[in-house]
């Protein structure tokens, strides 16, 4: 039997994981944490620094091919993996995809293909690029400071309004390297996973619709009419040629954003992509005949490419540590039964000892015979929880 092999031991990575060893394949996970979701599940575990040569070496002796959970992993890891193994995706594309700067440069190179664009922004890099963009781009104003690199779920982002705020924002940041993006008016947001082979092939899921809160993924959306079709479609060929003009190899996530008619974006405008199966993508476990990790799955071990099916509408919640703690802020466990005790609930919970507000301990993926019911249902799992977001479902 192969071993299939992953950097990360995250929830994603676990199930990676699990998708592996349901076609067969052994699995190594590599992560320094000793009780992580994905090393707990691994036929092996090699519990190193991400970066660390003997650690690398141990992967690549065991596995037929590596893939990656997380962005932020050393692109110079897997290029040392790469050297002997087959690595999808590569240290090129995941170096692009860690660094708002290059990822922006990417979407514009693309633009034509793709018929989309980003948000209007600067890159700040020096003083002189500060100086630059107080002077002379108002217009990015109201605006949101991102650095370029290491951040999710909203993490190392500033709104700014003024000149003023923007100069203490980016002083606040210590000067690293960021891009200023102009705020602009969401009707909604949206994400489209592709799946690319080593010879080219591609398949990819339908966007699904994701209501954010607080910068962290709460509700995806999964079914026909989550948003218009023409929109819908776009941003699918859209997600495709940035995979392609990548020569991209694995699963990738495309973010969009749907901003109000009329604008000069024309409705629909590329945010960020993640080199990796994605949170919004958690529903295709249940609700599609292929899972995104199936898929990570099947490129990267060079196995044919099925276009996934989806057999059930879908609406997926994420489930941060935030439900652990009762509104007092005393710790209690949710009220499971209760949620399982309604009809197409299924339970994902990664293993994590420690729920702390606003980490991902878990998602609830609910499906069903038509949208009403899954609505009806994903509201009233929402009320069990006491989850946030309630009114967008
Ligand atoms: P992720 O965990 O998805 O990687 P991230 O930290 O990289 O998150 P972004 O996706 O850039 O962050 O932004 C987080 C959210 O903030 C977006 O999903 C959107 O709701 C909001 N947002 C970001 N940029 C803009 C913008 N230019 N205009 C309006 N809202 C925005
Ligand atoms: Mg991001
Ligand atoms: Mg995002």
């Amino acid at each position: 039997r192969a071993t299939l092999g992953v950097l990360g031991g995250g929830q994603l990575g676990r199930m990676f994981v699990h998708a592996a060893q349901r076609l067969g394949y052994f699995t190594a996970v590599l992560e320094p944490d000793a009780k992580s979701p994905a090393g707990l599940v691994s036929h092996h575990h090699i519990q190193t620094a991400y970066d660390d040569l003997a650690g690398l070496a141990e992967l690549a002796r065991l596995c037929q091919a590596v893939t990656t959970e997380f962005e932020n992993v050393p692109a110079q890891a897997l290029q040392t993996l790469a050297q002997t193994r087959p690595v999808a995706p590569s240290a090129a594309v995941v170096g692009i995809a860690q660094n708002r700067i290059e990822e922006k440069a990417h979407f514009a190179a693309c633009a034509d293909v793709s018929g989309v664009t980003c948000a209007p922004y600067a890159v700040l890099e020096t003083p002189a690029d500060l100086q630059a963009v107080l002077d002379e781009r108002a217009d990015l104003l109201p605006g949101i400071l991102k650095t370029a690199r290491m951040g999710y779920d909203g993490k190392g982002q500033v709104r700014v309004k003024t000149t003023a705020e923007l100069a203490a924002a980016w002083a606040e940041l210590a000067g690293v390297a960021c891009v200023l993006e102009k705020m602009l008016p969401l009707t909604a947001e949206c994400s489209v996973l592709v799946a690319r082979g080593w010879d080219g092939q591609v398949v990819s899921f339908a966007p699904q619709r994701n209501v954010h809160i607080d910068g962290i993924l709460a509700v995806t959306h999964a079914y026909a009419g989550n948003m218009p079709s023409a929109l819908a479609e776009r941003a699918r060929a859209a997600a495709v040629s940035i995979a392609q003009h990548l020569g991209y190899v694995g699963v990738l996530c495309v973010e969009f954003f749907v901003v109000e008619d009329g604008s000069e974006h024309g409705g629909l405008v590329v945010n960020e992509m993640a080199p990796r199966p994605h949170n919004s993508g958690h529903y295709t476990i249940d609700a599609c005949d292929a899972s995104q990790f199936d898929l990570q799955v099947h490129a990267m071990a060079g196995l044919p490419l099925p276009q996934p099916r989806q057999h059930s509408p879908a609406i997926m919640l994420n489930l941060l540590g935030d439900v652990w703690f009762g509104a007092d802020g005393q710790r209690q466990e949710p009220d499971w039964l209760g949620v399982l005790r309604l009809p197409g609930t299924h339970l994902h919970l990664y293993g994590k000892e420690q729920a702390r507000p606003g980490r991902k301990m878990g998602h609830l993926t609910i499906t069903g015979p038509d949208v009403a019911s899954v609505k009806t249902v994903a509201r009233r799992a929402a009320e069990l929880l006491g989850l946030p977001g309630l009114d967008s479902i």
